[in-house]
């Protein structure tokens, strides 16, 4: 079945990225027409041009680790799995979240959480391949798509990156931080009807490493 994108334009003004880029052109040739100097008209240009890259930087960016941000995240996923289904290319998903993450602020301060999950966010963008996205889901939550690797490939850098950050120590402000990480992974097979259920199967096995013990990758 051929997938559509329903509702272009979404009632918040959510215009997606290129019928922004359409308007930013159309902009550009109103301002060109102007009966101004060429070198006022350029100037303006380039002023538009600089404001809009700004606001679409900032429109999918988490301002604390320079990540993708959640509303980023949403559109991603949905792609990604569609593609997956439609080129029957493999595709995992990761959630990552920091093990009792709360203690970390009460015992050290909130600007020391803050520099753990910035560190946090670095370590999982190093893990990573350009071609996989890394997001930050939440507080102390990450998203990871993890594109043409199926479920049992995805596991290697995953269970590399909870290693590496449970034999890690993070200094900051002469404190020295130890903390874990908990994963959910789930993968797109014959079965995976939907994106909701993509999702939902790495959040239930997030969930169950949680209660097994955390500081482990698990899937369903
Ligand atoms: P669990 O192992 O079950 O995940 O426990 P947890 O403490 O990590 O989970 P919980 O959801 O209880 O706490 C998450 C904490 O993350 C609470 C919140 O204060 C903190 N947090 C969320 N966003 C930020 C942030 O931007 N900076 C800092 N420093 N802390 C944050
Ligand atoms: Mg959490
Ligand atoms: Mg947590």
């Amino acid at each position: 079945m051929e997938e559509r994108r329903e509702k272009p334009l979404g009632e918040n003004f959510d215009f997606p990225p290129s019928v922004l880029d359409e308007i930013q052109k159309n902009i550009e040739e109103i301002i060109l027409n102007f009966d101004i100097p060429d070198a006022n008209k350029f100037e303006v240009i380039k002023k538009i041009n600089f404001m809009y890259s700004q606001s679409r930087y900032m429109s999918v960016t988490d301002p604390l680790t320079g990540l993708y941000n959640r509303r980023h995240f949403e559109d991603c996923l949905e792609r990604e799995f569609l593609r997956s289904k439609r080129y029957k290319s493999d595709l995992s998903f990761a959630i990552i979240d920091i093990d009792f993450f709360k203690k970390i602020n009460d015992t050290y301060g909130h600007s020391s959480g803050d520099y753990v999950l910035k560190e946090v966010a670095y370590l999982i963008l190093q893990t990573f391949r350009k071609t996989d996205m890394v997001f930050r889901y939440g507080g102390e939550e990450f998203a990871v798509i993890i594109t043409e690797t199926p479920l049992d490939k995805a596991v290697i850098p995953l269970e590399r990156l909870r290693i590496s950050i449970s034999e890690n120590t993070f200094k900051y402000n002469g404190q020295q931080i130890n903390t874990t990480i908990s994963i959910g992974v789930s993968g797109v097979n014959e079965d995976t009807e939907s994106v909701h259920q993509l999702f939902e199967n790495a959040d239930k096995a997030l969930y169950a490493a949680k209660e097994n013990g955390r500081n482990q990758t698990r899937h369903l």
